[in-house]
């Protein structure tokens, strides 16, 4: 009785609030969550992982000593992948990062590969201005996703970004190089000593932002680092 009773609950629930998909806007059944699994199937998958030459490595080369790096999806202007990052950003639809963190975990897992074996995953922070803005940071949703499969501890607590960099578009790479130097900084240092590392973005474009994160840390404290987003704009 108490079951069915939360059944038609959940029920009224749905009609007022339909459970739709944060990719195409379809009905969730049941046994979905977040994303329909026709677009977990259609979505545009990088398969970066497999790869020690992917496109967002060979963007890092010479710039930084990354274990490696990869994205879960393809980042294009129009379709699902762009809906989907529409949602975690603008539309405080934070079960979008968790769950791709969750999906994309589980494809690492099955590929066994390096990710799997590290110590810690960050997300990279946002300036307090930008989080006072937004309420929140998409890159935490993803890492705590990420998190929860891969049973490796995440924490938003040990990095901080000092300097609001959203003046930059328009600006080329190297000005923007210059502009973010020193605009991240380590709460805790200790965290770091001989870990292996897991930087964590939604996308990856230029790669400057996540450049100077990383600077900020391999440079003092000879941790291993990796970087992983949910898509890649290269
Ligand atoms: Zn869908």
């Amino acid at each position: 009785m108490y079951q069915s009773a939360k059944m038609i609950q959940k029920d009224i629930l749905n009609l007022l609030y339909p459970n739709l998909c944060a990719a195409c806007n379809a009905y969730l059944s049941e046994n979905e969550q977040v994303i329909c699994i026709s677009c977990e199937l259609r979505l545009p998958l990088t398969h970066y992982h497999l790869s020690q030459e992917n496109p967002i490595m060979k963007k890092f080369w010479g710039r930084l000593p990354l274990l490696h790096a990869a994205s879960f999806y393809l980042f294009l202007k129009t379709g699902r992948v762009q809906q989907l990052m529409h949602q975690l950003k603008y539309r405080n639809n934070t079960m979008v990062g968790e769950r791709v963190g969750q999906l994309y975990a589980q494809q690492l897992l099955n590929d066994e590969v390096v990710f799997t074996q590290a110590d810690l995953i960050i997300p990279i922070p946002l300036h307090y201005k930008k989080l006072r803005q937004r309420g929140y940071n998409q890159s935490d949703y993803f890492a705590k996703g990420l998190s929860e499969k891969l049973k490796i501890p995440w924490s938003n607590l040990l990095l901080e970004k000092v300097v609001n960099t959203d003046s930059q578009t328009g600006k080329n790479r190297i000005q923007r190089w210059e502009n973010v130097e020193n605009v991240f900084k380590v709460k805790e240092s200790n965290a770091f000593i001989d870990k292996h590392v897991v930087l964590v973005d939604d996308v990856v474009t230029t790669g400057s932002t996540l450049e100077a994160c990383a600077y900020t840390i391999i440079n003092k404290w000879q941790c291993k680092l990796s970087v992983l987003t949910i898509a890649s704009a290269i």
